[in-house]
């Protein structure tokens, strides 16, 4: 086989495997993305559990102090009645006292309410917070392992890197630019032999001149439908 093809081969051989390598090192921080966007929505979700939890008890201590409130009018307007010295004013003091009787009822009614609503948010953020807690430990243990994986990564990538560089010596400049831009353009595989007239890269049909100069080996031959860098097999 002509030698720049294999020398070419031989760097394909390797760029596949940097490719590889590559695409795991962009994988793992994506993972961790994923892990850390899950703990980012838990976060926000306690925190709106627990500031709804607290508003609804707010307003729950408020109302029970509005009922207070109206316990003290209507213990003063009951020792009023009893002093009441006309029928007429206690029939008076009477129908204000049911009409407090009334709102107090509402306002209780109403504590209670924000009472159960204030705890079942509690519940919620006390869940939402065993959630955050159990990311948290994991997000820290998968970062732990990525970090111990990405080094051997990198330093197998370093080594891949040296390999390819001593591969490339002596290679014609005009083949190598034509290699890198296609890997950089198209990726893996940039060469494609010949058999039988079909590029076996996209198994289209090709021309004879175009398999004659491929065959030939002395310049830079692609193919017309997929680009890729023809060589003859058995050259
Ligand atoms: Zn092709």
């Amino acid at each position: 086989m002509n030698k720049v093809i294999e020398k070419l081969l031989s760097v394909q051989e390797l760029d596949v495997e940097i490719i590889e390598v590559k695409r795991k090192l962009a994988g793992g921080p994506a993972r961790l993305k994923d892990d850390e966007d899950r703990l980012e929505r838990h976060r926000e979700s306690l925190a709106v559990a627990a500031r709804t939890a607290k508003e609804a008890l707010r307003v729950a201590e408020r109302k029970n102090g509005e009922v207070d409130a109206v316990d003290e009018k209507i213990n003063g307007l009951g020792a009023k009645m009893n002093t009441a010295r006309t029928n007429k004013e206690y029939e008076a003091f009477k129908t204000e006292i049911a009409g407090h009787k009334a709102d107090r009822e509402i306002l209780e009614e109403e504590a209670l309410q924000q009472w159960a609503v204030g705890e079942e948010r509690e519940a919620e953020a006390a869940l939402e917070e065993k959630k955050v807690k159990a990311i948290e430990v994991e997000l820290a243990a998968a970062r732990e392992e990525w970090q111990r994986e990405a080094v051997v990564l990198e330093s197998k990538l370093g080594e891949l890197d040296e390999v390819r560089r001593a591969r490339l010596n002596g290679l014609p400049p005009m083949w190598l630019m034509s290699y890198e831009r296609l890997l950089k353009s198209q990726g893996t595989p940039v060469l494609a032999p010949v058999v039988d007239q079909y590029c076996q890269g996209c198994q289209m049909s090709l021309s004879i001149h175009d398999v004659t100069r491929a065959w030939k080996g002395a310049e830079v031959v692609k193919c017309r439908h997929c680009n890729r860098i023809l060589y003859a097999e058995t050259l």
